[in-house]
């Protein structure tokens, strides 16, 4: 892959979940990120979600009230929502929703707290890094929040699980993963994994459990064996991601030559 020798670099990482996830997602946009080192561009859907991290981040720190919440969502969205905006009717959903969530914000119940929390830990003999939305302490046990824009709804106890039940477990395996640096931070495992899903409303509450737990760690060490023994980055090419989440595309020569392709045809 060019003139890159990048087996050493893999060997030497520092994982985190989104370096693990962000392969499954794209070979070759994990290339130019982790071995080219090549820096994203802004895109609307994840600026919108670091915007919203940091407004509660800065609540949680002491550095905003809860009235000045929404006062500072609305007058700063254009400023700190950067890349392009999608259409009319998504950027007012996003607008709208933002706003409804720090309206009625209301903050987590616990004794104390901490927020981005930032942990170097190990699976194995793998070494990594986590940054935990929200870790709280209440009546002796831990609790974990991260903060998603996807609008999740309760998992819904089929038998089957729905498309959105494995949208769930996808973002709870984040929270399994996490809680390995919990454990060794703190030397105690949280008893609850939480979502707020603020864009939608909807806070989910998973009760820990050992066996999902194992499965992630085991999950992180086999998908690093994979990228570690891959020889080519291959693209995985999809219209919507290329073009609003990947923010690599003007250095992917597989978009160029498909937007080229595009404008031809
Ligand atoms: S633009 Fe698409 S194919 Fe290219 S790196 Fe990004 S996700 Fe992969």
């Amino acid at each position: 892959m060019g003139d890159i020798i990048y087996r050493p670099l893999i060997e030497d990482m520092t994982w985190s979940y989104s370096r693990i996830t962000a392969f499954e997602q794209c070979p070759h946009g994990w290339y130019l990120r982790y071995i080219r080192r090549l820096p994203k561009d802004d895109r609307f859907y994840s600026s919108y979600g670091s915007f919203v991290h940091s407004l509660i981040e800065r609540y949680y720190r002491g550095e905003l009230s809860k009235e000045q919440l929404p006062v500072e969502f609305a007058t700063k969205f254009a400023t700190e929502v950067k890349g392009f905006r999608p259409s009319n009717n998504v950027v007012v959903k996003y607008i709208n929703d933002g706003m409804n969530y720090f309206t009625n914000f209301e903050p987590y119940e616990c004794d104390s707290f901490e927020v981005e929390k930032e942990i170097y830990f190990t699976i194995g003999d793998k070494r990594f890094v986590c940054y935990i939305d929200f870790v709280g302490f209440k009546d002796g046990e831990i609790f974990l929040v991260d903060h998603k824009s996807a609008e999740l709804k309760e998992k819904s106890k089929r038998a089957k699980p729905t498309a959105s039940d494995k949208k769930i477990d996808e973002i709870l395996r984040q929270l399994y993963f996490y809680s390995a640096a919990i454990e060794q931070e703190y030397g105690k495992l949280p008893s609850k994994l939480c979502i707020n899903s603020y864009r939608s409303g909807v806070f989910i509450e998973e009760e820990f459990d050992n066996e999902k737990f194992e499965d992630t760690k085991r999950w992180a060490l086999e998908r690093i064996e994979d990228i570690e023994s891959v020889d080519e980055f291959f693209p995985f090419q999809d219209f919507f991601f290329c073009k609003n989440l990947c923010g690599l595309n003007n250095f992917c020569t597989y978009d160029i030559e498909a937007r080229e392709e595009r404008r031809h045809s």
